[in-house]
């Protein structure tokens, strides 16, 4: 599929350091997921490459600094018109490598180009601030200034957009940014780096460092110039890259592990809820952390909701993510096809009702059929962590107060949905639950002006918005006396 492409220099298997395509000895393959077929190898950079990245970064630093806010946009809006002018070639790239069907994936290409579209504006707004003065015969200001080089090491489930969101905030606010890409979706990284270099990047203002996440990703956050770093992925991995990052003291962004609850009320249309939770929980073929993970029905309507849930979810049409008409593509990794195989089997033996899917895909692989469990019960695995496959577990409850409980005993607080009419109740949920993002009666609320984040161990920070330019900003509190 990939010889199919308009450009087929966007295929690029170099890393991108200093402005140079880098090419190195030793590769690391990269494959489809849907059936294994390799489709290219990229570069192994050594922890002396990411020393150089840094250094390079340090060195564009200044140049870039010093521009105007204006100038730094006028590039960033450049680039998000290269990646529409190229969503086609650059979709169909991500498909290959992360396995998501190809509508999914040009959604994304829109979704990362208003990042920096949306940065580019907002980096002419980064204001200070000043202070009426306690001190006789003096002013106080403050500042807002780039805080240097950033890293940002991203996951495979959203290849191009959390690139964009991060390097989006951090090239507006003045900084530059080194990106260690999942191994697995290094050629979206590198493709949107190639986009970079035609919108008129400065060498050393944006890298992709690719190759061995472990050994580059703790030589990066070793490194004292390298003043903040932001990553999204597992909460296990953000812990450990959070205590690397602490013998330096960097400023830390993290978008961790989700465990959303979706609370659906008996007073709602049935029919659009279903086909809203059939979203909330199926996007990215429910390697997603915003997915729904919980899903909780209030008694009254369960058994209609479960039926009709159930029998949505098996019209569900998994395949390549290039075939028309598939909803679901293949897991992106095999360890999410053995987690999905672990999380049915332990709820059903302790008593939950198969609705449809369980067995193995017949598309075998890195597949994974649809499947839906009803009767699920507080203790279960998969009513205790991150699913992030097309699995759904439907739990009853009785009344709010006890959902709302329920929803909270977690760890996890990244997104909670809440589907319901009565306002003041939507109104009391919005209020107590422990989540850093909740939608009402809607499963669409992303995008680049909203505050993305979690709270508890879901994650530091905040991406997207006026936050997101925050996370790359230092404030600097100037006093002129004696005047
Ligand atoms: P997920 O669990 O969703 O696959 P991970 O947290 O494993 O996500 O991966 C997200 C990013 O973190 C990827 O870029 C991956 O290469 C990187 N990564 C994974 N493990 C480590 C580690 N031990 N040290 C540094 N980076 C890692």
């Amino acid at each position: 599929a990939l010889k199919t492409l308009s450009r087929l220099d966007l295929i690029e298997r170099r890393a991108f350091l200093n402005g140079v395509w880098t090419a190195r000895d030793e590769v690391l393959g990269v494959s489809d997921p849907a059936n294994g077929e390799r489709l290219a190898a990229v570069a192994v950079c050594s922890p002396a490459d990411a020393d150089a990245a840094v250094a390079a970064a340090r060195r564009a630093f200044f140049d870039w600094r010093d521009r105007l806010p204006a100038e730094r946009g006028m590039i960033l809006r450049l680039w998000a018109k290269l990646v529409r002018d190229n969503a086609r070639d650059l979709a169909t790239i991500m498909t290959c490598e992360q396995g998501k069907p190809l509508a999914e994936a040009l959604g994304e290409m829109s979704y990362a180009a208003n990042f920096l579209d949306w940065f580019a504006a907002e980096g002419e707004r980064a204001y200070g601030e000043t202070i009426p003065s306690h001190l006789p015969g003096s002013h106080l200001s403050v500042q807002m200034q780039p805080v240097g080089v950033t890293v940002a090491i991203t996951p495979w489930n959203f290849p191009a957009a959390m690139i964009a969101r991060k390097a989006g905030a951090a090239l507006a606010a003045g900084c530059t940014m080194i990106v260690k890409p999942a191994p697995e979706t290094p050629l979206s990284a590198l493709a949107l780096a190639k986009l970079a270099e035609e919108a008129g990047m400065p060498a050393g203002v944006f890298q992709v460092l690719t190759g061995e996440a472990v050994p580059l990703a703790r030589r990066l956050l070793e490194n004292t110039e390298v003043r903040a770093f932001s990553f999204t992925g597992s909460t296990e991995v953000g812990r450990i890259l959070l205590t690397h990052s602490a013998a330096t003291v960097k400023k830390a962004s993290l978008e961790l592990g989700g465990h959303a609850p979706f609370i659906l009320f008996d007073d709602v249309d049935l029919a659009r809820s279903v086909s809203d939770c059939i979203s909330a929980k199926f996007a990215t073929s429910g390697q997603d952390c915003l997915a729904a993970n919980r899903i909780y029905v209030q008694r009254r309507v369960y058994d209609r909701f479960v039926d009709a849930f159930g029998l949505a979810t098996s019209q569900l049409n998994v395949g390549h993510g290039l075939e028309p008409g598939t909803d679901i593509g293949p897991m992106t990794r095999p360890s999410v096809v053995e987690k999905c195989r672990q999380q049915v089997s332990q709820a059903v033996s302790a008593g939950a009702r198969l609705v449809c899917g369980g067995q193995d895909s017949p598309l075998g692989g890195n597949f994974v059929s649809p499947t839906v469990l009803a009767d699920v019960t507080d203790n279960m695995l998969i009513a205790r962590e991150e699913t992030f496959g097309p699995v759904a577990a439907i739990l009853p409850f009785d009344d709010e107060a006890d959902v709302l409980a329920r929803a909270n005993a977690t760890e996890m607080g990244l997104a909670a949905y809440v589907y319901t009419n009565d306002l003041g109740r939507a109104m009391r949920l919005t209020d107590r639950l422990e989540y850093g993002m909740v939608a009402v009666n809607t499963p669409k609320f992303t995008g680049a002006p909203i505050p993305f984040g979690g709270w508890k161990q879901s994650g530091l920070g905040r991406e997207g918005a006026r936050h997101g330019l925050l996370e790359y900003l230092e404030a600097k509190y100037v006093c002129f006396g004696n005047l």
